[in-house]
């Protein structure tokens, strides 16, 4: 039976940290936090950072901006922030609507304030292996792999999903640590390669947000299973591997929820306290 990752034991680890180095700042870090519209979904996400950024000592400051607001009323609005000595770093949140390019907004964000990594030069250092900065997801999955205390040198890691946010920065901080990388993606499950490269994998990680996808009977014995998909099944909440047959099989194993979710808001507010101190 797989030990679970409780990324949220991490997190509390992280902010008890946070909440020493805030002390020691000028002034509390301040995090701008935008939203346009009042999607439930970021609505929900957005309290919670509230409530960890609260808890370190850290000033929250949403706005929240009509739906209808024009993409050149965005970018002046952020501009303003970027500009605003008393923001150290900014969060826009997810989704945009349709009339707003989303890739436009997420290089507006000054690098010096990008908190969430997903800014051009911020993704860069990724490449050149010189990241303070690097997007929250990823490094949230970097910090459980390091907690098992497993080297991944060498290590067959396979990565499910590449989006610009998880699998992308991800594998390349796998190649830091000399792993061997395969990412798959939809055009993997549409050839029907998935579960060859999965029941291979000796590290799992899962990003894709479709419940079930992975099935528990493909996951190799010992392996470690790193599940950041977010679904809503009913009123449960569930990630995108069939957990109850995986747990029997990995030696490692991340729950849904209580895994990668909580740990990506505290490395959130990490990167916002880096970027605080680096500014003042
Ligand atoms: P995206 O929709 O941006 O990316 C999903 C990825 O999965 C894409 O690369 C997509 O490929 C790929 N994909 C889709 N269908 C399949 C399939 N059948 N087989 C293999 N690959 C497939 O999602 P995100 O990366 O933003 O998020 C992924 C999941 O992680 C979601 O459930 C999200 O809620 C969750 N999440 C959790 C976080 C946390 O902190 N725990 C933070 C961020 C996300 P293609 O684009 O080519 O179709």
């Amino acid at each position: 039976m797989a030990k679970l990752l409780e990324g949220k034991l991490i997190a509390e680890e992280i902010k008890k940290e946070l909440s020493l180095t805030v002390q020691t700042l000028k002034q509390p870090p301040v995090l701008a936090s935008i939203l346009v519209g009042a999607d439930p979904g970021a609505l929900a996400y957005v309290r919670g950072q509230e409530k960890t950024a609260q808890s370190i000592g850290i000033t929250y400051k949403l706005h929240q901006l009509p739906e209808s607001i024009s993409e050149d009323e965005l970018i002046d609005f952020i501009l303003g922030l970027n500009a605003d000595k008393n923001v150290n770093g900014i969060v826009v949140q997810m989704p945009l609507p349709k009339h707003i390019d989303y890739r436009k907004i997420s290089e507006l964000v000054s690098a010096k304030k990008d908190i969430e990594g997903m800014h051009p030069a911020n993704m860069g250092k990724v490449l050149f292996g010189r990241a303070r900065i690097a997007a929250c997801t990823a490094t949230a999955v970097m910090e459980l792999l390091n907690s098992t205390g497993v080297d991944l040198y060498g290590k067959e890691v396979v990565v499910v999903g590449h989006s610009e946010i998880v699998g992308k920065p991800l594998a390349l901080l796998l190649l830091e640590k000399f792993a061997t990388v395969t990412v798959c993606h939809i055009a993997t499950s549409k050839t029907d390669r998935l579960e060859e490269h999965v029941r291979r994998a000796e590290v799992l990680i899962v990003a894709v947000g479709k419940p079930g996808l992975i099935k528990g009977d493909w996951i190799k014995d010992g392996a470690i299973v790193i599940d950041v998909g977010i679904n809503c099944r009913g009123n449960k909440i569930v990630g995108d591997v069939e957990f109850a047959e995986a747990e029997k099989r990995a030696s490692f194993i991340t729950p849904v929820p209580g895994g990668v979710g909580p740990l990506t808001v505290a490395i959130l507010m990490r990167n916002l306290v880096e970027a605080a101190k680096l500014q003042q």
